[in-house]
């Protein structure tokens, strides 16, 4: 291995495991969240298993490592822990992964070009540091609709706020270099129109039986961050063959056909920001 190879293997295992951590952190909050809205209790500062009420010692608190080792169960009563935390953090891990080969690696080895533009580099890494912040909201959102089958509205604002500022930074990173800002404004806003407008519209339509109320709220927030109406397209397309393949079975066997959405345009939105930066032409010029 060149010693290229070696940073790059170190800079990914480094956010892979980051990324399990916040995964970890965000399924957390989204218990905390709940109990604190619904039975006005504190968790307390501590993981305790929700069962039997015993503090966590750390080698039972590793993500991923933990779980797997316990498989899925408490050391102490033997409830199950949810599938919820081991998936959480295992999708945070690879969205980590993902997003900085696609977005991290190449400021990292373009470093020496984009330290001649500080400006340009600092809203790089800003756009790209708040968009793994806006994730970690993002699962807790996927996470709380995936159990409880709501999406909580200061959430889903925050989301919004993080997706409006990472336009912003996108906007005048295009204006610093030259390129007409405006033009990519209105790319952004287009883009808006067809994955929140989507996601309104079939709520409407569908008198909230494929899509709650809080979804097309989400989807706004991830259209402001693509800023791009091709990867909304792409989004709503992709978020809309997940669920179908992975919930909708379930949910026909059921009887009732409520599919909740959150956790596959969350999803759509991770596997489309990274092939879009990766592989544009792929999610460009085919369709
Ligand atoms: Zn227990």
């Amino acid at each position: 291995m060149s010693e290229i190879e070696i940073f790059n293997v170190m800079v990914l295992a480094t956010m892979f495991i980051l990324g399990a951590i916040f995964g970890s952190f965000a399924c957390c909050q989204a218990w905390r969240w709940r109990y604190m809205v619904h039975k006005k209790k504190d968790l307390g500062q501590w993981s305790v298993c929700l069962h039997c009420g015993k503090k966590l010692h750390w080698y039972d608190n590793i993500p991923i490592i933990s779980w797997l080792m316990l498989r899925g169960k408490c050391r102490y009563c033997h409830k199950k822990i949810g599938i919820a935390d081991f998936l959480s953090e295992i999708s945070m891990a690879v969205a980590f992964f993902m997003l900085s080969w696609a977005y991290l690696l190449p400021m990292l080895h373009g470093w020496d070009i984009l330290m001649r533009n500080p400006a340009q580099l600092a809203l790089q890494l800003g756009s790209f540091i708040l968009t793994l912040l806006m994730l970690v909201v993002l699962v807790i959102l996927a996470v709380y609709d995936a159990k409880w089958g709501e999406l909580p509205l200061v959430l889903l604002l925050l989301a919004v706020n993080m997706g409006a500022v990472i336009l912003v930074l996108k906007l005048i990173s295009t204006s610093l270099a030259g390129d007409e800002a405006i033009s990519e404004l209105l790319n952004a806003l287009f883009g808006v129109l067809i994955l929140a407008g989507t996601c309104f519209l079939i709520y409407r339509i569908s008198h909230e039986r494929l899509m709650g109320g809080g979804d097309w709220i989400l989807a706004l927030a991830l259209a402001l961050a693509l800023a791009d109406w091709w990867l909304a397209l792409w989004t709503i397309f992709l978020a809309n063959l997940l669920g179908d393949l992975i919930a909708l079975p379930g949910a026909m066997k059921q009887g009732n056909h409520v599919v909740h959405f959150g956790p596959f345009l969350v999803a759509a939105f991770v596997i489309v920001l990274v092939l879009g930066n990766a592989l544009p032409s792929l999610l460009k010029g085919i369709i």
